[in-house]
């Protein structure tokens, strides 16, 4: 067995039916006083922000209710002005992974103002002076993860880095399947993707390791074996659970590994062309197994056999071919779009290139477990996604 390094972070997770309720106790105990919410609109349409606001009553001194996907970085300095002006000492993301990313970086953004020094931890064991209490009510896995992506909007094209440090990890974590019961059928699916992708780059990342292994294998049984129900029924609150256990397992298999090809891509695709998270994660996933079938086919095989694809009289990269059309079956399935150029995005096919250019530079991309030489290598996955 070969050697391997990680780091874990100290957190709270709470999950259970109705754990929203528990939200005022629980930052009691940490004995946090004034508290500020990271949001979007949606949560205050369907009473998850009045929800959270009678819980939390006088703690919640202030909301960011108009947090837009891949968190912009003149929203980033919009909400650092009101957790600054409010004195906050905990920040709250609720919704997906902006609202929860946009947390993270007020928050991070806040200690460098605090301390008027770079918030860097020199140590996994550092502790953050804001910490993060993270509420998802999507299956994307930000909220286990110490790691927030920040899109630089003045940049040509604009750009979405990648931000890695102990200190983003979120403090607690509330889980509460009931908050998902309103998740429209299409980020349902796009988002449950999301969290089927964690689970397989983790699967052959470069620093694996045996806890993000378990972690992942069995994330992708639960999310194989209800992310459809979830979606023809969102109603139903025990598929609801299944999926939301699914995205927590993937969530953590994601935390503590580096990413590859079909990560960084889908950065790309998002901060630059302004592809949705969950609708790149859905049409590059097939393609990145492909692209990596050769190489990994081995630490795939366990995703293959939790997805279901017999493995009987069939070499491991048929296995893994199989567990790629699979996907991209289920994709259609859930009436997601396959293609790049039903993205619904200002993207064209002469794009392409200079997106290939821009990944080839990504780091997550460059720690992909085969090789990447050259951007032409990215090129021939997009036309072939095209
Ligand atoms: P998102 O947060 O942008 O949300 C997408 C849409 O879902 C929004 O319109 C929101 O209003 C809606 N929504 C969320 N919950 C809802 C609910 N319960 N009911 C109705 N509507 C709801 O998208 P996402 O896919 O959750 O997250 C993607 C972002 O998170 C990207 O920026 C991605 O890079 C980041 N991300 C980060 C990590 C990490 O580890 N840091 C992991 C995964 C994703």
């Amino acid at each position: 067995m070969s050697g391997f390094r990680y780091v874990s972070y100290a957190q709270e997770v709470i999950f259970a039916s109705g754990a929203l309720a528990r939200v005022g106790e629980a930052v009691e105990r940490f004995g946090w006083q004034r508290l500020i919410l990271c949001t979007n609109h949606s949560m205050q349409a369907n009473g998850h922000v009045n929800s959270i606001k009678s819980v939390l009553g006088d703690r919640l001194i202030g909301t960011f209710d108009r947090v837009q996907p891949h968190v912009q970085d003149v929203q980033v300095a919009e909400a650092l002005t009101l957790a600054d002006q409010n004195h906050v000492d905990a920040i709250i993301g609720m919704g997906g992974g902006s609202p929860i990313g946009m947390a993270k970086a007020v928050a991070f953004a806040l200690e460098e103002k605090r301390t008027d020094h770079p918030t860097r931890s020199a140590f996994p064991t550092e502790q953050p002076l804001i910490p993060v209490i993270a509420i998802p009510t999507t299956y994307a896995g930000s909220e286990m993860t110490a790691v927030y992506g920040i899109t630089h909007t003045k940049e040509s094209p604009p750009r979405k880095i990648t931000v890695n440090d102990p200190k983003t990890a979120p403090k607690l974590v509330i889980y509460d399947p009931e908050l998902t019961l309103n998740l429209p059928p299409h980020l349902t699916a796009s988002t449950g993707i999301n969290a089927l992708a964690h689970c397989i780059e983790a699967l052959y990342s470069i620093t694996r390791h045996p806890l993000s292994t378990a972690a992942a294998t069995s994330g992708i049984r639960h999310i194989s074996s209800t992310l459809l129900n979830c979606c023809r029924d969102g109603n139903n609150l025990e598929a609801r659970a299944e999926m939301l256990l699914g995205s927590h397992l993937a969530g953590l298999s994601l935390a503590s590994v580096s990413m590859g090809l079909h990560h960084g891509l889908c950065h790309v695709l998002g901060g630059t062309a302004n592809v949705p998270h969950g609708i790149a994660n859905s049409i590059i996933l097939p393609h990145a197994i492909r692209f990596n079938a050769e190489a990994t086919a081995s630490q795939l095989l366990p995703a293959a056999e939790a997805m279901g694809i017999s493995l009987n009289g069939i070499s491991p990269v048929m296995a893994i071919e199989a567990m790629a059309q699979k996907i991209f079956e289920l994709v259609g399935e859930m009436n997601l779009p396959q293609r790049l150029r039903e993205a619904g995005a200002k993207l064209n096919e002469s794009d392409l290139p200079d997106l290939a250019q821009l990944a080839f530079q990504n780091r997550t991309v460059q720690n992909n477990p085969r090789p990447i030489t050259e951007p032409a290598q990215i090129q021939a996955l997009l036309r072939a996604a095209w």
